[in-house]
């Protein structure tokens, strides 16, 4: 479920850390134009900030590229929002530092002002002051004693606390530590700064929402999904419900204001969605956003699509209040052609597998996913961003309308290009030949490896009589991954793929295994701290299938260790010989799963995918940290432009942006609606 994030970039084939269903992309077609402008256009603290491309939008009608403009400013309506929503006084610290940062009139260049502005950006970027990851409080760089005088000049007057209490706020390390702590044993509910609940116990909170649940309701509701909980003077508990008249009341009539330009310009069933989320802001009735879910994921042909409204549920340690997002985007024709293909020979690779004709299946279905490019990205979606998104979130609505599953092909495009030149395959990949296959194919690699895993491999290969699933126990999900990634590995590799016209040549695939056999026995432990063993279950499959080759291949060399002006290097020396491997493998891990031999898959993971050589770790760990990649990423968004002609739009127009600072003030001067506390 839910939006799927991609936040640690070791490599360009790091992308194959999705967890859920959704397929990769072709790279879209990139003007030549914007080739020159960097794709990193901010850098600070363990962030970096990238541009996106919106490929495509050009050729939209005119139609549907106002139809992305309305709802993109719908999306940037509710910024505020998640600020209040991650913390009751975000609003009021950015305003001041903002305040500070555009009136300071001493020396812009000192160590302090420059600490100032890398704590504003920290700021912007996590929509609060409390990291967007790992949740705990930033620590400014910058003497309380230097600052303190600052906040009278320059910031005194949309001021509306103590500015003793905005001092605490910011530099005062035990208040208001973790936005988010979910400490088993701890009130996570008063120990959490997020401003879902005031003046509420955990046990408060449980009761009501557990006195409001009717359990035999086959559709349930999402009981403060839209609302703060907190005790009103009387002493009673009430929800503050977030809708038009309620609170951010401000933000909400502005973001109704562009849905319902866009419901002017949208067609048919696409008008009625809109339509039902706008009255589901006026009403805050959750009922009425079902509604809206229902006829949204039903809707599979509309070019144009959104979210826009209360979706996830993570900032919330018990799971229930969700933070607003936004995000504005159309299909990718081009890349849905390809999963197209790919389901369209569904059957043919099932009977071709590697596996024992017992347990194919005899008849499949491949699961076609959608790949999108993203127009606008708004709230909880920016500037850190999902690469995929997979919703509605209720359970019921899900089981009984399904569920959109899409994957998001420009950021990947993007990620993947500002990983280029970031020095990481120079250091790692030994041969000059796989870095040129990797930069020439690496994507389109990458892309038909999760699209084989994700629309074909989980669902492939059936189980023996008898076995009913589960005998696997704990290593499940590694097992399976396992065997959906030795899929994709060995079909990527076929003919069968230059046939059908999805690759050039199998040099592709060759582009693959280098990488993938140097990230599952190297590169990905750069993620894993010194000591621990490998325990998600994506980097142990990767493990478990680099080793297992290694291994079975050693007598002919197939992949070997190199030693190098004292580094350690991993090499395929037989691409052919290491495709029979992950065929042997796939025959064998099929069979595991078949047969539910809970034993043998017990083995393979013990054996091969969780403990790491602890020298080759604290390499990795030494070479990656010389490189100085920072772990998170996030996003600038572009703008639209209406083009006038005698009082008539007669087009939009894309515009490139590329610099944080301005987005960020811009962002908090025209799209700033709500007041400091709410
Ligand atoms: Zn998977």
């Amino acid at each position: 479920m839910k939006t799927f994030r991609f936040t640690l970039i070791a490599s360009i084939m790091t992308l194959t850390l999705f967890t859920l269903c959704g397929c990769q992309q072709e790279a879209p077609q990139v003007e030549t134009s914007t080739e020159d402008i960097p794709w990193v256009v901010d850098r600070f603290d363990d962030i970096k900030v990238l541009r996106y491309e919106v490929p495509g939008f050009e050729n939209l009608p005119l139609q549907q590229k106002l139809l992305v403009y309305y709802l993109a400013e719908a999306a940037k309506c509710g910024r505020d929002i998640l600020f209040d929503q991650n913390f009751k006084y975000n609003l009021t610290v950015r305003r001041a530092l903002e305040d500070i940062y555009s009136k300071y009139e001493g020396d812009r260049k000192a160590a302090e002002f420059v600490a100032l502005e890398k704590y504003l950006k920290k700021v912007w970027f996590a929509n609060g002051i409390h990291h967007h990851y790992s949740n705990d409080k930033f620590h400014p760089e910058f003497p309380r004693e230097w600052f303190e005088p600052l906040v009278g000049k320059y910031a005194k007057e949309r001021l509306t606390i103590d500015e003793k209490l905005l001092c605490d706020i910011i530099f005062d390390e035990t208040l208001y530590a973790s936005r988010l702590n979910q400490t088993d044993g701890v009130d996570m509910v008063t120990e959490s700064a997020c401003n879902y609940y005031e003046g509420v116990t955990m046990a408060e909170v449980e009761k009501f929402y557990a006195d409001m649940v009717d359990p035999n309701d086959p559709k349930p509701i999402s009981y403060g999904l839209n609302s703060k909980l907190i005790k009103d003077e009387k002493g009673n508990i009430v929800e503050k419900v977030w809708k038009l008249g309620g609170m951010y009341s401000e933000a909400i009539e502005q973001i109704i204001f562009w849905l319902e330009k866009a419901s002017s310009v949208a067609e048919g069933s696409q008008k009625s969605i809109i339509d039902a989320l706008v009255n589901y802001y006026r009403t805050g009735d959750l009922r009425e956003f079902d509604r809206y879910n229902i006829l949204w994921v039903g809707d599979n042909t509309s070019n144009i699509d959104f979210v826009n409204g209360f979706i996830e549920d993570y900032g919330d340690p018990l799971g229930r209040k969700a933070s607003w997002e936004g995000i504005v985007n159309f299909i990718d024709s081009t890349a849905c052609r390809r999963t197209q293909i790919i389901t369209e020979n569904a059957q043919w690779f099932e009977d071709n597998a590697p596996i024992n004709p017992a347990f194919r299946k005899k008849e499949v279905k491949g699961v076609s996913a959608k790949v999108i490019t993203v127009a606008m990205l708004g709230g909880d979606c920016y500037p850190a961003t999902p690469i995929g998104i997979n919703l509605p979130n209720a359970d019921w609505i899900r089981k009984e309308y399904g569920s959109k599953s899409v994957t998001i092909d420009n950021i990947t495009y993007a990620y993947d290009k500002a990983a280029q030149g970031n020095g990481f395959n120079e250091e790692f990949m030994l041969r000059e030949e796989d870095r040129e296959r990797i930069k020439q194919y690496g994507k389109l690699a990458d892309d038909l490896h999760t699209d084989l895993h994700e629309c074909l491999g989980h669902g492939s290969g059936q189980l023996a009589p008898g076995v009913k699933g589960g005998e696997l126990k704990s290593y499940t999900s590694t097992l399976e991954e396992t065997r959906a990634d030795l899929f994709g590995l060995y079909y990527l590799g076929d003919e069968k793929m230059v046939e059908i016209g999805l690759i050039p040549s199998t040099d592709v695939a060759k582009a693959q295994y280098a990488d993938y056999i140097m990230n599952g026995m190297m590169t990905q432990f750069s993620r894993i701290e010194l000591g621990k063993n490998v325990e998600e279950s994506h980097m142990r499959n990767r493990k478990l299938i680099a080793e297992w080759c290694y291994e079975k291949g050693k007598k002919d060399n197939v992949i070997e260790w190199v030693k190098q002006d004292g580094k350690s290097y991993i090499v395929v020396n037989d691409f052919d010989a290491l495709r029979r491997l992950f065929g042997e493998l796939l025959f064998e891990v099929q069979r595991i799963k078949s047969t539910g031999d809970y034993e043998a898959g017990r083995k393979l993971v013990e054996d091969y995918a969780v403990k790491i050589d602890p020298e080759i770790h604290k390499e990795v760990l030494e070479r990656y940290g010389k490189l100085g990649i920072e772990p998170y990423s996030g996003f600038v968004n572009p703008d639209y432009e209406l083009v006038e002609q005698d009082g008539k739009v007669v087009d939009v127009k894309f515009v490139g942006k590329y610099n944080f600072i301005e987005q960020m003030m811009e962002y908090s001067t025209k799209y700033s609606f709500l007041p400091s506390i709410n």
